[in-house]
């Protein structure tokens, strides 16, 4: 017996010393396999930009890199109404009208700070689309919803509050939701299409701002920058004034009425609005129009200059470089300002002056005769910008 178990160790040790070779050995051909692959796979996704650079598919994009890269490759529909890239899209129905269309997403992880309910959540994501129909004048009538919904929060309290915010948001500014998709997904997604109709001559582009135009915004800037610090960074400040912030970043609104009333002026050269931050939308304006800037009166709110003090914040940061708020930037033919001023004030808004167009291509700031540039930048996804 003895014999026969010592014969059965040496086979079973030969067996392993066999096995562990062979398995270092594949080992080795796989490793090298999979560098060869790797390198295959990296040649074969290095390409010349536009303008001859060298990417690689291990390039970090921003968002807006990615939206280019995609519309590149993207065939254009003939006569598009609204540029690619303007707030909204549109088709042609007849010669005179317009469907006009939005999608905008708002993801938990990146979109939802500390202290926002599911129910503001979803309410968010319809104002956040209703801002940029605002921004064009156009008033939306009923939208669709896709929801990726996560597992850990697919109760029954929560399918409540979903439709609860949803339904809120719709209902303030008279849309409605009349259908959608759900799927599990593995963070909260809401993503809005927003559908509406307009008169093609009503329509306000980012394209048309003139030199001499005056800009204008619907509201003052930087509570949702200083809102953020709060919820994301626990900075202190007054309650009073805390709840003033913070109240900015949970319970946006959308300047729809103002929107509404401006495109019937028909005095307004160019609109955006703010989602992206003050400076961002000077941008994007000046790129679509071709012209520059000149800003002399930063609409800062007086929260904004106390809350900065307080910190030791930069109230400029603040104002031009925050997001996620949702006032109007527009430009506006000087002669029809007043009317403008006063159509706005009928229906229970404001004009802010801020600056005015130039044709030089340059979006400045002059503040005490100094002049600096505004920056572009602002909030981008993937490219967190911090304030
Ligand atoms: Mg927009």
């Amino acid at each position: 017996m003895f014999g026969k178990q010592k014969a059965k160790l040496k086979v079973f040790f030969i067996c392993e010393v066999f096995f562990q070779q062979l398995f270092r050995s594949n080992l080795k051909i796989k490793l090298k396999f999979w560098k060869i692959n790797s390198a295959i796979f990296k040649s074969e996704h290095e390409y010349s930009n536009t303008s001859g650079e060298k990417m690689s598919i291990s390039k970090r994009f921003g968002e807006r890199e990615i939206i280019d890269t995609i519309w590149k490759n993207l065939d254009v529909m003939p006569k598009m109404p609204v540029p690619f890239g303007d707030d909204v899209s549109a088709v042609e129905i007849g010669r005179e009208n317009l469907i006009v269309l939005k999608t905008d997403m708002l993801v938990d992880k990146t979109d939802v700070p500390p202290g926002m309910s599911v129910w503001q959540a979803c309410r968010k994501a319809v104002v956040m689309n209703v801002s940029d129909f605002a921004a064009k004048g156009v008033k939306p009538i009923a939208m669709l919803v896709s929801l990726g919904l996560p597992k850990n929060l697919a109760t029954a309290k929560n399918a409540e509050q979903i439709g609860k915010g949803l339904n809120a948001g719709a209902r303030e500014y008279d849309a409605y939701i009349i259908g959608g998709d759900t799927n599990e997904a593995s963070d909260l997604v809401i993503s809005i299409s927003l559908f509406g109709t307009a008169k093609k001559n009503t329509l306000m582009l980012r394209s048309g701002a003139k030199p001499d135009d005056l800009v204008a915004v619907t509201g003052v800037f930087g509570k949702t920058a200083a809102g953020l610090k709060i919820l994301v960074e626990g900075l202190e400040t007054p309650k009073k004034i805390g709840k003033i912030l913070v109240d900015s970043v949970l319970m946006p609104h959308a300047r729809l009425k103002e929107g509404l009333i401006l495109s019937q002026t028909k005095a307004v050269s160019a609109s955006i609005d703010s989602s992206d931050g003050l400076a961002w939308s000077l941008h994007e304006i000046a790129k679509a129009s071709n012209v520059g800037f000149l800003i002399n009166s930063l609409p800062t709110a007086k929260e904004v200059r106390r809350f900065a003090r307080i910190n030791e914040l930069e109230p400029l940061e603040l104002t031009l470089y925050g997001g996620e708020e949702y006032e109007l930037v527009l430009t506006i033919k000087p002669k029809f300002w007043e009317k403008v001023e006063k159509a706005v004030e009928r229906v229970g808004g404001k004009l802010l002056p801020i600056g005015k167009v130039t044709a030089e291509k340059q979006v400045l700031l002059e503040i005490d005769d100094k002049r600096s540039l505004i920056e572009p930048r602002g909030w981008e996804h993937f490219k967190r910008v911090k304030v």
